[in-house]
């Protein structure tokens, strides 16, 4: 295949690079994905997919394929793992989206589904194929790749290094990780089990021993883990007996292990790069920031990289807007990364402890599990319903409309169709309340997205008096928030604010 110099090469063929191929192709960008591995991966590292990550790929068409390969989880459940007792139960029930749980599904499935809409799009993952090396100019990025037919190079306008922890991409731009690389050690197991315990909660079992998780997938198969002391030289997994002798301590009992898919040991790592961009490679995923499981936020937050980075790409390739805008995919994400590794690694002592910190770990618990404003503020952080980017250079609020420029864009139950289902269509979503300037603001938006009138729900949520506009970016992210409804503003924030070549207002 040819890659012409405003082409996208994609390094890395998991859920992050997936996300991001499929998102640039549906924005009409040429790409090209390649993947170092010959066959798809069968662990199942990833099983939780929080409701940022579901908004997002419901938008991408991908959200009912994933749907009926998981399983929808509605709570986090705390159990006493001596007596196999319920403590406290983290209800999703409550959370603002309309995704109110996390969907269990196993990574390789996540990435078989995203792989698949990105045939559709038109892009096939070149497996077998690796970056070994690269150099860029002013106007693109010389990649070598080798392949079975050994090392060619090519000439592309960007590179989107998504080729996770051991990146290659992160080791040719020349930055490395920052952060701590000896953690906590876990032994885990994907297999189908036997179980009292409603798959209905994702449960965390407390245990003198050390903590377990079990994470319902679909049918009877589940993820099991226990923090382990670091294991003996050259194991690098468990064995099922080990497996279940632990579930039979820590789990009340009342788990019992089928043949394994999977066992491993894992190590914790919690680490970010300085930054996700240099000249025209990018680093995103696990390429970019790397943390403990706990919350499972690490794919989450990698989609939502992928979501971020994918439209602002597709501007500046197709030559729309000036590439200054793709700075705001370091300055809007890089906190959020710097975040995750934060929280991730509390999340991880908090889980892990034992004696009078673990005690603490129980009365905190116990509040979560029983206020619900504590309740509902927990469970939105987990599913990334939390994250804005208000502060970012792209969030322009005029006025006093109630929710915020840089706000994830309300999509309030009770309105004819979904925000995320009017994202199918590729580009910016203009939600206009008063019908004066309509026209004149479909002229100014021309191709780059559509408009829609709100209805009385979409009003309500926004609070705007009589006329407002706002401005929803491809990643369910309000960029422009007004209440006039003027196309000058509008026109005003798309050369301003995001750099795009606007024709001249006659
Ligand atoms: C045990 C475990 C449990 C986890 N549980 C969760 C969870 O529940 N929820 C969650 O959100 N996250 C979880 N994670 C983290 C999650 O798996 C990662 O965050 C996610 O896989 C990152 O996706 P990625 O696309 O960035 O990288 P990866 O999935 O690592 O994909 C990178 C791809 O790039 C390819 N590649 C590498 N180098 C090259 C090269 N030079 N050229 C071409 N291709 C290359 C690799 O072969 C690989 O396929 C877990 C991780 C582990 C280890």
């Amino acid at each position: 295949m040819n890659a012409t110099s405003d082409t996208v090469l994609v390094v890395g063929a998991g859920p992050v690079g997936l996300t991001a191929a499929a998102q640039l192709a549906r924005f009409d960008v040429s790409v090209r994905v390649i993947e170092a591995l010959e066959q798809p991966t069968t662990e199942s590292r990833a099983v939780g997919v929080h409701a940022r990550s579901l908004e997002m790929l419901a938008s991408l068409g991908v959200l009912e394929r994933l749907k009926a390969l998981g399983r929808r989880i509605p709570a986090l459940d705390v159990v006493d793992g001596r007596t196999g007792r319920s403590r406290n139960r983290l209800d999703l029930g409550d959370t603002a989206s309309r995704h109110p749980y996390v969907l269990d599904v196993a990574q390789p499935d996540t990435e078989a589904v995203l792989a698949e809409r990105a045939a559709e799009l038109g892009v096939v993952v070149e497996r077998g194929v690796a970056l070994t090396a690269l150099s860029q100019d002013d106007d693109g990025v010389d990649v070598t790749l080798r392949g079975a037919d050994g090392e060619s190079t090519i000439r592309v306008g960007w590179v989107l290094g998504a080729d996770g922890g051991h990146s290659t991409t992160r080791r040719l731009v020349g930055t490395e990780l920052d952060g701590g690389f000896h953690g906590q050690h876990f032994a885990m197991a994907d297999a189908d089990v036997e179980t009292s315990y409603a798959p209905d909660a994702i449960r965390m079992f407390t245990h003198p021993d050390g903590m377990g998780m079990l994470f319902p997938l679909a049918g009877a198969r589940a993820r099991i883990m226990f923090l382990v002391d670091a294991p003996p030289e050259g194991r690098t997994a468990p064995t099922l007996a080990e497996m279940q002798a632990m579930a039979d301590v820590r789990m009340g009992g009342a788990v019992k292990m089928g043949t394994p898919r999977w066992l491993t040991y894992f190590e914790v790592h919690h680490a970010q790069v300085p930054q996700y961009r240099f000249g025209r490679v990018f680093l995103a995923g696990d390429a970019a920031h790397i943390h403990s499981p706990a919350g499972a936020q690490g794919m989450n937050t990698g989609i939502q990289d992928a979501a971020n980075l994918a439209w602002k790409l597709a501007l500046v390739a197709r030559g729309r807007a000036d590439a200054a805008l793709l700075d705001t995919y370091n300055d809007e994400r890089h906190p959020v990364g710097a975040m995750v590794v934060r929280t991730t690694t509390t999340l991880t002592d908090v889980g892990t402890a034992s004696g009078p910190q673990a005690a603490l770990r129980n009365i905190a618990m116990y509040l979560v599990g029983h206020v619900h404003v504590i309740n509902n503020a927990v469970g939105s952080t987990m599913a990334e319903l939390t994250i804005n980017y208000r502060d970012s250079a792209l969030s322009v609020h005029h006025g006093r409309a109630a929710v915020k420029a840089g706000e994830h864009a309300p999509d309030p139950a009770g309105t004819a169709v979904a925000v995320e289902d009017l994202l199918t269509t590729p580009g910016f979503l203009l939600v206009v309340s008063g019908a004066e300037h309509e026209a004149a603001l479909r002229e100014v938006l021309g191709d780059l997205g559509t408009v829609v009138t709100a209805d009385a729900a979409l009003v309500r949520a926004y609070g705007w008096p009589i006329d407002g506009m706002a401005l929803i970016r491809p990643d369910g992210y309000l960029g422009l928030v007004a209440d006039s409804a003027h196309p000058d503003v509008l026109r005003d924030y798309l050369a301003t604010a995001l750099r795009i070549a606007m024709p001249s207002s006659s």
